[in-house]
């Protein structure tokens, strides 16, 4: 998977990026990730990429040329199976949405910042919106982290089996149950009798059962 982001703080991407399972898909060649800073893209001689809204409200957006001359330039090298804009009334991401996108092959994400961009590049340019919560970023970055992030650890070869997506919340409509590792007792606190046994039916049931509990506790909305 190749994917393009397009944004004003590439710097911000830099920590995130370069570790854990990210840096491990990229490394092995899974995901290719390229930065472009927007402001490479701008005619302005100070390299500006904002302007003032008509009708006043106060705040700046973010301009439709340098917006639509980065991703003219990426588009003429590479077909793009979606072009997506972070957005707070975007798409709300879930499980099923990132395992969907966890199949295409090349992406652009256009991070926002200020009030957000001119709408003429949402109708004529982009292909999706997505948004991490009903809530305001200061910018688009995060969410994109966000958003590669969950997608990454999805493509095969990236986890290792032994940390298997399948088995994470949400995959079978389940949140995962409790988990636990050495000391079998701490200050008296024991792990359950059950998971010490080596019966791996039993051992299945339970974290079936535990499974069900949970998603009914605190995600009753998932169960049908
Ligand atoms: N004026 C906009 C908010 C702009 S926030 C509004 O009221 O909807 C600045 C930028 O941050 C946005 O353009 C968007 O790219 C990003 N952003 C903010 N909140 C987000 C969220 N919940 N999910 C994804 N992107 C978000």
């Amino acid at each position: 998977m190749r994917i393009d982001i397009i944004t004003i703080f590439p710097q911000m991407f830099d920590g995130i990026f370069n570790n854990s399972i990210i840096s491990r898909a990229v490394d092995k060649g899974k995901v290719e990730i390229q930065l472009h800073n927007l402001r490479d893209f701008s005619d302005d001689k100070h390299k500006r990429v904002d302007d003032y809204p008509f009708s006043g409200g106060g705040g700046m957006l973010m301009k439709i040329e340098p917006i639509a001359k980065c991703i003219d330039f990426l588009k003429a090298h590479r077909n793009y199976d979606e072009i997506f804009y972070t957005s707070p009334d975007g798409e709300l991401l879930d499980q099923q949405l990132i395992n969907s996108y966890s199949t295409l092959g090349n992406i652009i994400i256009l991070c926002g910042h200020y009030k957000g961009i001119d709408e003429r590049i949402r109708q004529h340019y982009i292909t999706k919106e997505f948004s991490i919560g009903n809530y305001v970023l200061s910018g688009g970055e995060l969410a994109a982290a966000v958003f590669v992030d969950a997608v990454a650890r999805l493509i095969p070869g990236v986890l290792g089996d032994e940390m298997s997506a399948l088995s994470d919340s949400f995959q079978d409509g389940l949140v995962a149950p409790p988990a636990y590792t050495r000391p079998v007792d701490f200050n008296g606190w024991k792990v359950p009798e059950i998971l010490l046994s080596g019966n791996d039916k039993l051992i299945a049931e339970w974290k079936l059962e535990q499974s069900k509990l949970r998603t009914k506790e605190r995600r009753p909305e998932m169960e049908d």
